[in-house]
């Protein structure tokens, strides 16, 4: 031995070795096997040399497949690797395994052999068959998710369709009391009374928020793509605001915006809630509403930024959730439910939304959208 080096005795790294080992002649008698495969088959070596084919170690459609065109092949080619194969041990046992060969030319006193080498494939095949469950799974999940969620959403629609008219005919009958004059001013019932409009008026907020919320699905596949002009969602908007920016003396900024892709519905929508906010949570100072947006990589960013109450951001996540309101119920109406159709809307389009505040400095609300090729769709 030379110092340093350590040569393996190599009948041992055949018999022993972490792969299988199989000499076969052109008829596929077995000429010689190493002991690791053995073990695996659970087979002793009288067993198989000299006695058995390769092909008895496979099943009916591998023996066909083997004799029709794996040797035929491994014959032309003089070697074959990556074959996907399953061996057949002592006991009918099965064992899953990659065969690669190699042929061995005759000699003068040898005639043609081919090596084969059999990698065991047990793990390989347990993790595919655990994945493939593991998927089939999670579709089954998401599948039984889809369907809760549709059937909660038609319960919210159903739902409150069925509440708006009871509710509307209890309006018309407020509207009638106030008009006639029927309740005497300053009296106890007065009081009662301003409760009553008050709870009424928040349960008509919520019935149309709820309905315009089963409306926008929170599903892409749901969406009718068109070419969507946001300058044009946005003036829709302003125009549903037309009375309130009046009262309040609002100004918008709005430059030219990026086409894109959509819903139209569902970008007006977008913009309502944003704009509506922005006119609902604003400071003393008239409400200056900014649009502005850019492009990063793939992707266009719009902001709106107000000059509002502003609101904590610490909350700046929470106000996205499913009717989360971060100011107190008595001081502006409200459903929280307004920045969770927004949310829908954007992640509905490919984007993600987000906002930034400090409360008394104004809000920014972003989102982001994928930016589109203009010439293959306008
Ligand atoms: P709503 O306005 O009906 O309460 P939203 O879902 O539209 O519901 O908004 C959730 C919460 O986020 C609001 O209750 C408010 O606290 C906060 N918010 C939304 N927009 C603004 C804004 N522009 N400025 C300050 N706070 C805002």
């Amino acid at each position: 031995m030379i110092e340093g080096h350590h040569f393996e005795d190599t009948h041992d790294l055949y018999q022993n070795a972490p792969c299988g080992y199989i000499t076969i002649g052109n008829d596929g008698r077995i000429l010689n096997i190493n002991n690791t495969l053995l073990s695996w088959l659970d087979f002793r070596k009288d067993e198989v040399v000299g006695k058995k084919t390769f092909q008895d170690l496979l099943g009916m459609g591998e023996k066909i497949y083997f004799e029709s065109h794996f040797m035929p092949l491994l014959q032309l080619q003089e070697e074959v690797s990556e074959i996907n194969m399953e061996l057949r041990g002592n006991n009918e046992s099965r064992l899953p395994v990659l065969i690669n060969a190699k042929k061995v030319p005759a000699s003068s006193d040898e005639q043609t052999r081919y090596r084969l080498s059999a990698l065991d494939m047990t793990q390989r095949k347990k993790y595919e068959k655990e994945l493939i469950t593991a998927r089939k799974e999670a579709e089954e999940t998401t599948q039984l998710l889809k369907q809760v969620n549709e059937n909660l959403e038609s319960f919210v629609n159903v739902a409150s369709h069925d509440l708006k008219t009871p509710l509307s005919n209890i309006s018309s009958i407020i509207y009638l009391i106030e008009d006639q004059n029927l309740i005497e001013p300053g009296s106890q019932a007065e009081e009662l009374f301003a409760g009553i409009k008050k709870n009424i008026s928040r349960m008509t907020g919520l019935i149309h928020d709820l309905l315009e919320f089963s409306k926008i699905q929170n599903d892409p596949d749901s969406i009718t793509y068109e070419p969507i002009d946001l300058n044009q969602a946005c003036k829709e908007a302003l125009d549903i605001l037309d009375h309130e920016i009046q009262k309040t003396g609002a100004v918008f900024h709005i430059p030219e915006l990026p086409p894109v892709m959509g819903s139209k519905v569902q970008f007006e929508s977008l913009f309502l809630n944003l704009f509506t906010n922005a006119l609902k949570y604003r400071s003393e100072a008239a409400p200056v509403v900014s649009v502005t947006w850019e492009q990063t990589g793939t992707f266009n960013t719009i902001r709106i930024t107000d000059n509002g109450t502003g609101f904590d951001p610490g909350k700046k996540d929470e106000i996205f959730e499913f009717m989360k309101r971060v100011h107190s119920k008595d001081y502006i109406e409200g459903t929280g439910i307004g920045l969770t159709i927004c949310k829908r809307v954007v992640e509905n389009h490919g984007g993600c939304i987000g906002a930034e505040s400090e409360p008394g400095k104004g809000s920014t609300f972003w989102f982001t959208l994928p930016v589109v090729d203009e010439d293959e769709f306008f």
